[in-house]
């Protein structure tokens, strides 16, 4: 429906009332202005009428030649005819001015009116020449029972003419007059209009978001109660707008701040909401993913029925999905149907990163087991022996003693089992409290205890030690724990080499990306490792040959507690190897600390 402003709905009201005032006040006043003009010449023509029979006593019959002569001299130049007519009309005889009575039609001439018929007086229209005549007949004598009839008739035309003049500067007055209130309505109109016009602007401009704009004061009752509702409704609204603006920031910094992924999706699965942690799991854009379908933005068609499910049940579900990739990972996925109160419905989905708990329960599970095979081994062999003892081995004299130092070695390796697994359980400790000891050192300090420890077993091989090492380098260590991990590192070179060959042990301080670290590295000529155990060599129990690691008394765990000693240090620990050329290890630590 098209819509028009209040001021033409009003001025079109206005110039409807006076229109309709101007055409009543003019079809009025020229009706009545035309009856007076009539009724002028009516009377005009009854007194030629009666003047031309004064002197004619009433019982008489005026005679013709006696009537001509009185009509002329009444009528003087005036356009009028005066007949003289029998009682019953017919024409006796006729006086005026030619042409006047001459250019009647000839209906109006030829009809005869008698006494005491209403149509004494009348006028008619020549439809031919366009003129309009008027006349009046008059009785002589008595009334009912007149001996002659007069009639007086003229031509209209000049004063019709005169008439319309008059008429037309009545429509022309009145034209003026109409254009005048419409121009003073039209002004009226425009003025009342305008403070609902400033009223609807403020609201216009209240709903295009600019809370800032003031209603203005206006003097009309209706008006100032629609601005004061407004205003009340904007004071509503703002506190609302604050109210849910909290409530969305709040919700935001929640779900923002949350580890897990949060998803919401529609009953059509059109992402409601998503946070940083679900889109970063799930490779999106939150602001590119809102409002889309998921399964344009998710290629997964298991998160897809996932979705599905969680939608349909009634109760949470819940199920591990495999999201691929560089590296693969397990997302947790927990879904909860919603239901609004319009029954849409929708889901919400909690993603769960769950890679690296199961990494861990994993490793712990890995770890169990072999702790409990490293362990059964050497009792399963302690066990053997002193059963064969118990059984009279004991008695025999060569055997027992043999037996005997079969089992003094399982001990040991247990005990040095048990020993490496506690090592190991205190620097883990120490590494996730952030607690571990440190002092500032003398490396070379540190050095000169290694090489004493593994001296003995370097010279049963022939094996040369060599460290290279500035005296004054100092660095913030824990001087047990890294002495313990190069005795590790250099006992391997030891074990691990063939007889005669060198081990060398540098300790240098350099400079990268600004940061001074501590570089120890322990290098030997022995076998070397093929490249494919190179990641898993610092894991638990990880062995590249597990029969000749025992046969050396290894526990598999050396290269373990180096690695969390560097960890604990704050720093790392890297291998390089060739087979057949050697091996080097090297830790990096932080030289000092804040
Ligand atoms: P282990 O007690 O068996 O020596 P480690 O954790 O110290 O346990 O070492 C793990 C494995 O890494 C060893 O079994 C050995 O196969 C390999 N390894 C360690 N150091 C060297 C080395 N310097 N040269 C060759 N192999 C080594």
């Amino acid at each position: 429906m098209p819509r028009t402003s209040l001021l033409w709905h009003l001025f079109a009201g206005w110039c409807s009332l006076v229109a309709g005032v101007l055409v009543c006040c003019y079809w009025l006043a020229s009706v009545r202005l035309a009856d007076l003009a009539d009724a002028a010449q009516r009377h005009r023509l009854e007194e030629v009428a009666r003047t031309v029979l004064d002197g004619v006593p009433a019982g008489e019959t005026p005679a013709d030649d006696a009537f001509v002569e009185r009509a002329r001299s009444v009528l003087g130049g005036a356009p009028v005819v005066v007949e003289l007519l029998r009682p019953d009309g017919v024409l006796r005889v006729r006086a005026g001015q030619a042409g006047a009575a001459d250019d009647r039609p000839a209906d109006a001439v030829a009809r005869r009116p008698r006494a005491g018929d209403d149509a004494l007086a009348g006028s008619w229209f020549d439809v031919t020449t366009g003129r309009r005549f008027l006349s009046v007949t008059v009785p002589h004598g008595p009334p009912e029972a007149p001996t002659a009839l007069v009639r007086a008739s003229r031509d209209t035309s000049e004063s019709d003419r005169d008439l319309a003049r008059s008429q037309r500067l009545l429509l022309g007055g009145q034209l003026a007059c109409a254009a005048a209130a419409l121009a003073a309505g039209y002004v009226f109109c425009r003025r009342s209009v305008e403070p609902v016009r400033d009223v609807a602007s403020a609201t216009a401009r209240l709903a295009d978001g600019q809370p800032a704009v003031r209603l203005p004061a206006c003097d009309v009752l209706e008006l100032a109660t629609i601005a004061s509702s407004v205003a009340t409704l904007r004071e509503q609204l703002e506190e609302r707008g604050l109210l849910i603006g909290r409530q969305g920031t709040q919700q935001e910094a929640v779900l923002g701040s949350m580890m897990e992924g949060v998803l919401a999706i529609d009953a059509r699965q059109r992402i409601l909401g998503i946070n940083r942690a679900a889109a970063d799991l799930l490779g999106l854009d939150v602001e590119d993913a809102v409002r889309r379908p998921l399964q344009e933005v998710v290629r997964n068609p298991d998160l897809r029925r996932f979705a599905l499910l969680a939608i349909d049940c009634r109760d949470p579900v819940e199920d591990d999905l495999v999201l691929r990739g560089p590296r693969d990972r397990t997302i947790r996925l927990r879904g909860t149907a919603l239901r609004d109160m319009s029954g849409e419905g929708g889901a919400v989905i909690v993603l769960n990163d769950v890679t690296d708990v199961q990494r861990l329960e994993n490793v712990r599970r890995d770890f169990v087991a072999n702790v409990s095979h490293e362990l059964k081994t050497p009792i399963a062999s302690i066990k053997g022996f002193v059963e064969t003892l118990l059984d009279g081995a004991a008695d025999d004299p060569v055997d027992n003693r043999r037996f005997l130092q079969i089992v003094a070695k399982q001990a040991d390796r247990l005990a040095a089992i048990i020993e490496d697994l506690l090592a190991l359980s205190r620097i883990e400790q120490s590494e996730g409290a952030g607690t571990l000891p440190l002092e500032p050192t003398r490396i070379a300090d540190v050095l000169t205890a290694v090489i004493g420890e593994c001296a003995p077993r370097a010279a049963e091989k022939s094996i040369r030690l060599v460290t290279a090492c500035e005296d004054d380098l100092t660095a913030e260590v824990n001087p047990p724990l890294l002495e313990q991990a190069l005795i590790n590192l250099a006992d391997n070179a030891i074990k691990y080499s063939d007889d005669g060959r060198t081990t060398t042990i540098d300790a240098v301080a350099e400079g990268v990306d600004g940061t001074a670290q501590l570089v120890l590295s322990v290098r030997d000529e022995g076998r070397g490792i093929a490249p494919e155990h190179l990641p898993r060599l610092f894991e638990r129990f990880y062995r590249v040959d597990s029969a000749r690691s025992r046969a050396l008394g290894g526990t598999g765990l050396g290269l373990s507690i180096v690695k969390h000693i560097a960890q604990a240090h704050g720093g790392t620990v890297t291998v390089e190897s060739t087979v057949g050329v050697g091996t080097t290890f090297t830790m990096r630590l932080p030289l000092a600390r804040d």
